[in-house]
């Protein structure tokens, strides 16, 4: 990377920094040149088979965006939606891949969407899994319920 003040091709790193979530390390570097420093941020690359055969870069706000409409009058911030976001950043960077099939991403949202919102969740888990009956429906909202009664089993052994 050129030094952004003077053009120059060299320059020596002065401070590594691992970002919080974990994703991206900043490089705080200095121009051999001109002595300025400058920042750089590396990130390994991941990129989003879509159904089209088509790469694009994973980013985050694709993911918002793909949600957005399930939280549509729900109590969930711009805050939240970040956090899904970065829940399912983190999910798929973990398992090691560079590139991941679009569908990956809809199964890694539905985790943390849950976690989230349920109505959310399951509006996007009928968009995402095709539900086409009531049944459909049906089901997920037992699963969901049997989880809670699982969770107030667990609480009440303690
Ligand atoms: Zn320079």
């Amino acid at each position: 990377m050129h030094c952004p003040f003077c053009r120059n091709p060299d320059s020596r790193v002065v401070d590594s920094r691992t970002s919080d979530d974990g994703t991206s390390i900043r490089r705080r570097r200095q121009c051999t040149e001109c002595g300025r420093r400058f920042t750089t941020t590396e990130t390994a690359s991941l990129s989003v088979v879509k159904r089209s055969g088509v790469l694009e870069p994973f980013r985050r706000e694709k993911v918002i965006e793909g949600v957005r409409k399930a939280v549509r009058g729900r109590p969930v911030t711009d805050a939240d939606l970040a956090g899904v976001a970065q829940a399912v950043e983190e999910t798929i960077r973990a398992t090691g891949a560079s590139q991941i099939d679009a569908n990956e991403i809809g199964l890694a949202v539905l985790p943390p969407l849950r976690e989230l919102d349920e109505v959310a969740y399951l509006r996007f888990a009928s968009v995402y899994n095709a539900f086409d009956s009531l049944d459909d429906f049906e089901a997920a909202i037992r699963a969901l319920r049997e989880d809670q009664a699982h969770a107030v089993d667990a609480e009440e052994e303690r």
